[in-house]
Order: structure tokens, then sequence, then C-alpha cells
């Protein structure tokens, strides 16, 4: 597989930031480095002010997912929280597959500390035991980086029965994913724990009454899980005084394409693409379009840079935050190519489950490819009509988000013309 690249990242250890704070500064195979720099701060508060207080506090911060669906974390926390079955879950997603996203892998390389101290305030505050990180398979060095993380957390007493001196207990184990990207769907990631195939589950019921192994469970990303020890350390009110409206703290972003200094970039929600992107060297010349939140996103273009990236600002142009991806296209793109790329690749993930999905992604592809080369059945307008169609069908009668989303980005592509204009 030749050397692991690494990921860029030009914010790194900057004090002013909150994930990537740590990140250059802190050697990740050091427990003491990583105490030097502030770390299990935030599990001894919460050890402190006790499980009903952390997740009030995480509830006041309007804390919503990062992985892409942005759901209120406060939520899925109380619902598991007052179950009254006695055994719970908590699951890390760090499965991260959305072309284009790296943040959480730089989290888990370079500070793998703060998401098992992250894990274990989650798991205690919800009343789980046990705690299971679901890392993707293609992510050697983060593996490596978390595994040693925890035997250290456990050989100090920040794992195991009685979690710093507090009588209470938690525990991890790492899962390693084999490289299915469908196994990110939280239902599918726990099928692929219990040892089935990684197929989404119908829901309801959702995973915090019927998850992993039946009981409830609490399912979070990486980003997610590590601010949330901000919010035990500052408080609920601090975090939510950063960003606007409903989206709260700051926000990891992955920029590539044809920017000039691409990588990973925090910057806090309500930041414009246009600020964002001068973070990175500046709005690339030449730029016709920009892939927001992943595959599964949507194509803004120059004349909505100053949109502001949150949850609210974006969907107002009909886009997404989705996990954080900015890919951006010059003008010199063609975009049916980078469509058709997009569209093999939910035909290669897609699980084959459910017909619109596995049929959908297939003729969505095949009709991509037919004008990449030309040959198009019909004439453009008629291949564009066909594209339309399959995205319809799919969007509707879909189980899971793959085959909901897998033509958002040739929905997008086509009410900008960058294809051919819709039909
Ligand atoms: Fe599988 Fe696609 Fe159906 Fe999801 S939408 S269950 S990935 S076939």
């Amino acid at each position: 597989a030749g050397p692991d690249p690494v990921v860029s990242t030009p914010q790194a250890g900057s004090p002013d930031l909150e994930l990537l704070s740590r990140v250059g500064v802190v050697d990740p195979a050091d427990l003491d480095s990583y105490r030097a720099a502030g770390g299990y701060a935030g599990l001894r508060r919460a050890l402190a002010v006790g499980p009903a207080r952390v997740v009030d506090e995480i509830t006041v911060a309007s804390l919503t997912g990062r992985g892409g669906a942005a759901f209120p974390t406060g939520t899925k926390w109380s619902a598991v929280a007052g179950s009254p079955d006695p055994v719970k879950y908590l699951v890390c997603n760090a499965d991260e597959s959305e072309p284009g996203t790296f943040k959480d892998r730089v989290l888990m390389e370079a500070d793998p500390f703060a998401l098992v101290e992250a894990m274990t305030v989650a798991g205690i505050a919800v009343g789980a035991r046990t705690g299971y990180l679901y890392v993707r398979g293609e992510y050697p060095a983060a593996e490596t980086a978390i595994l040693t993380a925890v035997d250290e957390a456990r050989r100090h007493g920040y794992l195991g029965p009685d979690v710093m001196g507090s009588g209470r207990a938690f525990d991890l184990e790492v899962r390693r994913g084999a490289g299915a990207y469908i196994c990110g769907e939280e239902t599918a990631l726990m099928n692929s724990l219990e040892g089935r195939r990684g197929e989404p589950r119908a829901k309801p019921p959702f995973p915090t009454v019927a998850g992993l192994f039946g009981k409830p469970t609490v399912i979070n990303n990486v980003e997610t899980l590590v601010n949330v020890l901000r919010i035990v350390t500052e408080g609920g009110p601090a975090f939510a005084s950063v960003g606007s409206g409903r989206s709260t703290g700051t926000k990891l972003f992955c920029l590539s394409g044809v920017v000039a200094r691409p990588g990973v970039y925090e910057v806090p929600m309500g930041t414009t693409l246009r600020e964002l992107l001068e973070l990175a060297g500046g709005v690339p010349p030449r730029l016709k379009a920009i892939l927001l939140g992943g595959a599964a996103g949507s194509f803004v273009t120059p004349d909505q840079l100053d949109v502001p990236l949150t949850l609210e600002g974006t969907r107002e142009i009909g886009a997404t935050l989705g996990s954080g991806v900015v890919l951006c296209f010059d003008d010199s793109t063609d975009f049916a190519a980078v469509l058709r790329r997009i569209a093999g690749f939910f035909r290669d993930e897609s699980c084959g489950q459910c017909v619109p999905c596995r049929v959908g992604t297939v003729r969505q592809e095949e009709a991509l490819a037919r004008i990449v080369r030309g040959r198009e059945i019909g004439g453009r307008t008629v291949e564009l009509q066909l594209l339309t169609d399959v995205d319809r069908v799919m969007t509707d009668a879909s189980i899971c988000g793959l085959g909901q989303t897998a033509a958002s980005a040739v929905r997008s592509a086509l009410s900008l013309g960058l294809i051919g204009a819709a039909p």
C-alpha cells in the first residue's frame, strides 16, 4: 500500500481552536503529554457533577451530530440515559468513508486520548458500561493510535471497573471495519459489530430504543464526541455562544480540489464559505463549482460563496454541510465525468438490499457513462430525463441514506446546468 500520506492541517496546534488545538502539539502515544495539555480535565469534571448534569450540558450546548445527519446529540443521550433497560451501549462511528472527508482521521491519529476521554464521558453519562469504537479498516495509523491510547488509559485507571476512583465502570472495545462505505450508516454499523452483514435496518425502532444487540444505544461520530470535552469543561452555554441558531460550536471542514492549501480546517459555525476558502489560500481562480457536503452533497457556485456555513444557511441554498467536504472544481472540469465517478462509487457501495438503490445506482452510472462517451440514447435530453426519474425513485423509495442521497450531486448539477439543464 506504500507510505500513509499525511493529511495537511495548516491550523494544527492553534491555541484559539477547540478541536485542532492539540493536533501536532501532544504526542499521540503519550498519556502524560495529553494530560500536560489539559487532558482528562473533562472526565474529572463530568464525574464530579454526575451523569444527569452532563446530559443537561450537552442539551443546552445544542450540539448536533457532525457525521452528516446533524441530529441533536442531547436528544439521543437523554433517550438512552432515561431508558429503564439496565444494559446500554455507546458506539463511536469512526468509519469515516465519505469521499473527500478526512477530519476524523486527523483527530484519531493526532489526538487519540481526546476521543477515548470523550467516549468515557459519554458512556458514563448515558449509563453504558461498554463502548465500541468502529474504526475504518483503511485507517491503520488511526487504529494503532487509538489502541495505544485505550491501553494506556486502562493501565492508568481512566478505563475499567473504577474509572478515576469514581466507582463507575466503563471500558472500550475497538473493532475494525472491512472496507464497506455502507457500514458508516448507523444501523449497518451495528449489524457489522454484531457479526452480521453490514446492511441497514429499517427504522423505527431507532438505536436509542433498540440498537446494538437490541439494547438502547447512543451512536455518535468522532468529531461529535470530541466536542463533548469542551462542553463539559466550559459548560453548555459557552459552547452554544459560538455559531448561530441551531448551528453551535466550531466545525471541521475538509478542503480539497483546486484550492491552494488543501487540508482540514476548523472554523466557528456561521463562517462563510468565502472566509473558509480565504484560510486555504483564497478563492481559487477560475472556480466553477464546489461540491459541498460530500458525494451525497450538492454543488454550489461562485455567486453563493457568502453562504454562512450553518445547517440553516446551507439549507436555504439547497445544499448541506454533510460531513464537512468542500471539494473545489475549476472551469476545466468535465462534470459529467466527475458525476460518473460519484455514481460508480454509489453503485459499488450499495448493499443491494433494496431495489430502488440496487438498480437505480446502476442505471444512473450507465446514463452518465453514455453522456461522457457521447453515446446518448435518444439524445442528451432523454438521458437527463432518465437521470431525473432515477433520482426520484431512489430518493423516495430507498431504505437508507445511501440510496436516498445517491442522486443529490447529479440533481444539483442539473439544476445548475453543469451537464445540461434539468428537463
Ligand atoms: Fe442498501 Fe442502498 Fe437500500 Fe441502503 S438504500 S439499504 S445501501 S440497497
